[in-house]
């Protein structure tokens, strides 16, 4: 950065809710800038709006960020030197500042009530002009105003946009943005309550903790002329602003949390996703790695940092970027397979755990690497090799156990055949008994496909399974045989 100011960039979430995916993306890109220029990474809490803010969405957005490894450096939970890091507690600056721009006649009260502002956008609507406010109190003087007070109404106070000028800035992905003052509102900034506007205390914020670069969603677009008069107003220097581009439901349209429930972060913890592959995965949305291998072929497969590394917001695309989930699947599948298996083991245990399994990490640490090729969610593991800890496996319908080509009473001494060979090995490794039941596959004079199916549906309860001899292994020969003999009574009491 050829600027003097040190980076020092924030996510600013409102508590209303889930984090939003679009929310983890904008903290991304803010997390991959300051660590690309050196600089710090601040979580500041929007609380302002007190009748959207929830209670339990504040731990959510901290879980969530730090579910996905965006660390940050000042912050709520963590404190730091520009602190209270909650706008809610950082009322009196927003007063403060509000009181003195109405004395240096940046800013004038106004004492409409609700239903007298509606009645003044509908009746400008009626002259067909553009709804909102008229700026009528901006005529109003101190004496109205000790009169207004005396009797006491409420006011709130608001900007006064100098009408005849322009206002100009830069985006450092969309160029130059210009607006006529005259069709800007003259927002409230402080409300009748006491507690600022966004508009106000965000950009109060900023300047306070020494904010470089502003990186947010660009619905914030339409706003920010007002904001650079509130900069122009108090004579603070601004920051430079980069408005990211919104993410799009591959169906059209823009992702929502009403609509779609992958637009939660939770979706995506609770669903078995890896934090490194949404990163990684949000990396190209809205912006691209762009790094090719030795082939020339495009690098999928990479780290938030590295990302980081070459991170440069001015390749931040200007349209919006469709979120498919299901490359993200298969990103969530090749990031499983480069986890260690002592990794994966440990990731799993809270899956197993949320099905009620009771899955101890020896048994996970033996299990990892046959899962780790066959699934792309976390989730996918409990329906794959929950049998394992499970004491209940069902015995599996007849018609399934019994396999195409053989009879009832085939399939019988097929098991039987199985169980005892299996409980006269030497030892219970998978090599031994693989050899044992190919041996025994020949004996029979049927395919292995045929014996094995119907030994796996016996063992695990299921038709798809990891390696069977690998399974056996992990379940030990008691149960494995327990299991047997359970399936052959069952076909030996069939019609
Ligand atoms: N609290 C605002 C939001 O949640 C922050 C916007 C900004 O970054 O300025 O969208």
């Amino acid at each position: 950065m050829s600027d003097s100011r040190p980076v020092r960039v924030r996510f600013a979430p409102s508590p209303t809710g889930d984090l939003h995916i679009g929310g983890v993306r904008t903290a991304q890109f803010n997390w991959m800038f300051a660590r690309r220029h050196g600089g710090k990474f601040i979580l500041r809490i929007e609380d302002t709006d007190q009748k959207r803010t929830q209670e339990h969405s504040l731990s959510g957005i901290i879980d969530g960020l730090r579910w996905a490894g965006l660390h940050w450096d000042e912050g709520p939970d963590i404190g730091g030197p520009y602190g209270p890091y909650i706008q809610s507690e950082r009322l009196a600056h927003y007063q403060y500042w509000a009181n003195w721009l109405v004395e240096h006649g940046k800013a004038y009260r106004a004492y409409e009530t609700p239903e007298e502002l509606e009645l003044i956008s509908a009746a400008r609507k009626a002259n067909g002009l553009p709804p909102g406010y008229d700026r009528r109190a901006r005529s109003l003087t101190p004496e109205d105003w000790a009169r207004l007070d005396a009797q006491g109404k409420p006011y709130v106070i608001r900007l006064k946009v100098p009408l005849e000028e322009e206002t100009v800035f830069e985006d450092m992905v969309r160029g130059i943005i210009r607006v006529r003052n005259e069709t800007l509102q003259d927002a409230v900034l402080l409300k009748a309550d006491g507690f600022p506007t966004y508009h106000l205390a965000h950009m109060v914020d900023d300047h306070l903790m020494e904010i470089s670069h502003v990186i947010r969603a660009e619905e914030w677009i339409p706003s920010t002329p007002l904001h650079v008069i509130l900069y122009q107003a108090f004579g603070w220097e601004m920051p430079k602003f980069c408005h990211v581009p919104v993410i799009l439901h591959p169906s059209g349209g823009k992702i929502s949390k009403r609509k779609h429930p992958e637009a939660s972060i939770s979706y995506f913890i609770k669903g078995g996703y890896l934090p490194e592959a949404v990163t990684n995965f949000l990396c190209n949305v809205g912006w691209n790695y762009g790094k090719t291998d030795e082939k020339g072929e495009e690098i999928q497969v990479f780290t938030k940092e590295e990302a980081a590394e070459v991170f440069d917001i001015t390749r931040v695309t200007q349209t919006g970027t469709k979120f498919d989930v299901v490359k993200l699947k298969w990103l969530n599948g090749e990031w499983i397979r480069r986890l260690s298996d002592e990794d994966l083991a440990r990731r799993l245990q809270p899956f197993f755990q949320a099905a009620g399994l009771n899955a101890p990490y020896e048994i996970l640490l033996k299990v990892a690497p046959l899962l780790k090729e066959r699934i792309k969610l976390l989730t996918e593991a409990v329906e794959m090799a929950g049998f394992l800890f499970r004491d209940d496996v069902p015995t599996p319908e007849l018609s399934a156990l019994i396999p195409k080509g053989l009879t009832a009473e085939q399939t019988r001494a097929a098991l039987q055949l199985a169980h005892d060979a299996l409980a006269a090995l030497p030892d219970f490794e998978c090599a031994t008994q693989e050899a044992a039941l190919r041996h025994g596959a020949e004996q029979l004079g049927i395919k292995t496909g045929q014996f094995f199916s119907p030994i796996r549906l016996a063992v695990t309860g299921q038709s798809v399974s990891p390696p069977l001899f690998e399974i056996m292994a992990i379940i030990g020969r008691e149960k494995v045989l327990a299991r047997l003999a359970r399936a052959i009574a069952a076909l030996q009491a069939a019609p």
